[in-house]
């Protein structure tokens, strides 16, 4: 991934997709059909989940391998709690076998059901220590990607330590520890982030220039925003709930398309506030397409010619259906 950015021109915007396993036969046939739609779109990478605990790991590695082989730049999502350690071996092997190279090495968090996560071993406590198994045992086979919190992390449901500036030395330990760029949980208030990615550079001469994607999810109906914000610990800016509000039930298109221009406007904000500085997005899909590929076309990502590739995914570029 950090070729790939590169090779971009200096201020050339970038963005990524994240896919997670779909569950059922029929849901890999629907997955499958919008995949190539929105490699399409010409990601700079895409990102495939991993289930908290391992819980996905056969299908993910599966699904991965399969999107690599489509020629996509893989990213594999792997955790290193609640799980047998032997799996992090296994799942190594499995993505530099089918030429996957770039790993989000994430600590996890507890499978569905349970409240706390645990170590897999006494080696694996914190995503950093993820990280230095992985640079020891591959060294530099594996570009390696980390989370960041621009609103600091939450551990369930406990939001009493929410601050940022409690996770930077940790964050710093995972840089330390050879991780190479960031993604973050997503946001909806951009003078957060702004906050954040002005104070993790300012934290330490290691971070000065590390790479933070800011991660973003379209907004799809009223209650799965309400409910991934609320999960997440984003905090929604009051201009943005009472636009969403306002907007009558069950008309899920408005929300869309609210959030077409809630989302894209973030992007834009980011791009220019940052001085071009920040110029990866990373679009939490959530599987689906269309809300992602009109963000992408109003945020100025795609070139005429993949403008058709947007009709294409979403039957017009001024898509009413949902
Ligand atoms: P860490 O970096 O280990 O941090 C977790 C907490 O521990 C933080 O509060 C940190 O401040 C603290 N901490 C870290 N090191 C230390 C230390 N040495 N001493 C004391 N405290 C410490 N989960 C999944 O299960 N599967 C996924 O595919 C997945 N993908 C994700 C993708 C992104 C972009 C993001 C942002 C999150 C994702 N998650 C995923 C969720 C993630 O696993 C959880 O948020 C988890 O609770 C923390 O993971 P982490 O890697 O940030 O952990």
């Amino acid at each position: 991934i950090t070729k790939l950015i590169a090779g971009l021109k200096p201020d050339e915007k970038f963005f990524s997709l994240e896919f997670f396993p779909p569950k059922t036969q029929n849901g890999m046939a629907n997955f499958r059909a919008r995949l190539a739609r929105m490699a399409a779109l010409k990601p700079l990478f895409i990102t495939i989940t991993w289930g908290a605990g391992g819980s996905t790991a056969k299908k993910s590695l599966d699904i991965a391998s399969e999107c690599q082989s489509m020629g996509l730049d893989v990213c594999l999502h792997l955790t290193c709690t609640n799980m047998d350690p032997a799996l992090i071996d296994q799942a190594l092997e499995a993505a530099s076998k089918a030429g996957i190279c770039n790993i989000l090495a994430l600590r996890g968090d507890p499978p569905r059901g349970e409240e706390y996560w645990q170590p897999a071993s006494p080696e694996f406590q914190h995503a950093a220590d993820l990280v230095k198994y992985i640079k020891k045992k591959h060294g530099n086979k594996f570009c390696v990607g980390v989370a960041g919190y621009p609103e600091g992390h939450v551990d369930g449901s406990d939001a009493s330590h929410q601050d940022f500036h409690h996770d930077l030395p940790y964050l710093k330990e995972k840089v330390e520890a050879g991780a190479d760029f960031i993604i973050t949980q997503m946001f909806y208030d951009d003078n957060k982030f702004l906050e954040y990615n002005k104070a993790v550079r300012e934290f330490s001469p290691l971070l000065k220039n590390i790479t933070i994607i800011p991660g973003l999810m379209p907004i799809n109906t009223y209650t799965s925003f309400v409910r991934a914000a609320r999960l997440s610990h984003a905090s929604v800016p009051p201009a943005i709930l009472d636009r969403i509000q306002a907007v009558p039930t069950g008309n899920d298109q408005q929300v869309k398309d609210i959030g077409v221009e809630v989302v894209s406007d973030i992007v834009n904000d980011v791009y220019t506030k940052t001085n071009k500085t920040v110029r990866g997005f990373h679009f939490y899909t959530l599987n689906l397409e269309r809300s992602v590929a009109r963000i992408l076309e109003r945020s100025g990502f795609l070139t005429i010619e993949e403008d058709c590739a947007v009709e294409e995914a979403t039957g017009s570029t001024a898509s009413t259906t949902p």
